[in-house]
């Protein structure tokens, strides 16, 4: 089963959409999940198309609001996957207050971010992740607003688990999936989207040729090296990391890769690799650790407060009735 619906797929042609949804469906396909037990919630935009083109449960939801709806689900539901599909306008615009505290809350669901620096279903208004500059129909004489670094948002909030990956990336978007997948509490990954209508080749220098010396892979326990032929290397600076020619330094002053390092700080330096610009984009698991999640905590609390005051019948049913004679004045 590859979770394929007889919906038409309503994208532009040539959108990266396609692609993250054709690695989405095999990658449901291969963990072997149940389509009754998965929920897809998203909110608006073109991202938040999602859930028509999956054969699962889903709901196209409020702008901005799918984190807060997920939570419910996760709380009341814990036999269903809960997964939440937004863009960057989405989730951190108008939705940036619910993503922010779902993150904090470590509530066990799955958001996927589909970020392509714009507004695709408004044709073409700049987002809070658009450049410095950016000419779009609402910035005509360029944007004067400084983005936000989507990774470095969802490490502030102390995300226990988060990733990027390329739409076009196959391998690396399923392994990050994977992984999100199975880690408990809020899996956030960020997938940068091409919107070739409205920021055509926001990404190109990704993929192209010379992507090597721009895209920074990250493996779990290895020393952060990139390019051609590894040239270059991360390694500290002051409060910060930064990338300098792998000949310049010695090995032991490369970072290894720790995603389990329980202090944000560090992933957090991580994500300030990647800035505005594409000059290193850093991809994979930046973090990945183990806290008590929020639907957790609250069955628990549920649990508790049923076993320590079992709900007394009569003073239910005088509550829910309300008193046998009304006295009106
Ligand atoms: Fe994709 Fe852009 Fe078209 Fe939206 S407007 S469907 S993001 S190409």
């Amino acid at each position: 089963k590859d979770f394929t619906t007889d919906q038409e797929v309503r994208w532009c042609p040539g959108c990266g959409d396609y692609v993250i949804l054709a690695t989405v469906r095999g990658f449901l396909a291969e963990l072997g999940l149940r389509r009754e037990n998965l929920m897809f919630v998203s909110g608006i935009g073109c991202s938040s198309r999602f859930p028509y083109y999956l054969e699962a449960y889903g709901i196209h939801s409020i702008h901005g609001r799918a984190p807060a709806i997920a939570t419910g689900l996760a709380v009341t539901r814990p036999d269903l996957s809960v997964w939440v599909v937004t863009g960057d306008g989405d989730a951190l615009s108008i939705g940036g207050n619910h993503l922010v505290h779902a993150l904090r809350r470590n509530v066990n669901m799955t958001i996927l971010l589909f970020n392509n620096r714009i507004y695709g279903l408004t044709k073409g208004q700049y987002s809070p992740t658009s450049e410095e500059g950016k000419v779009t129909k609402s910035t005509p004489m360029g944007s004067v607003d400084h983005p936000f670094n989507t990774l470095s948002i969802a490490l502030g909030a102390e995300a226990t688990f988060a990733a990027r990956a390329l739409d076009s990336d196959r391998a690396g978007l399923s392994e990050v999936l994977r992984a999100a997948a199975e880690h408990r509490g809020t899996s956030f990954v960020e997938i940068l989207q091409d919107c070739p209508i409205f920021n055509d080749g926001s990404f190109d220098a990704l993929r192209r040729d010379n992507a090597a010396a721009h895209l920074v892979p990250l493996h779990h326990g290895q020393p952060i090296r990139f390019g051609t032929d590894n040239e270059f290397a991360v390694v500290r600076n002051g409060f910060g990391l930064e990338v300098v020619p792998t000949d310049t330094v010695a090995e032991s002053d490369i970072i290894v890769h720790d995603a389990h390092t329980d202090n944000p700080e560090y992933a957090y330096a991580l994500s300030r690799l990647s800035d505005q610009g594409l000059d290193h984009v850093v991809t994979g698991i930046f973090r990945s650790v183990t806290r008590p999640t929020y639907d957790d905590g609250v069955r628990a609390q549920i649990a508790t407060a049923r076993e320590r005051k079992p709900v007394d019948q009569d003073s239910l049913q005088s509550l829910l009735t309300g008193p046998e004679t009304w006295t009106v004045s």
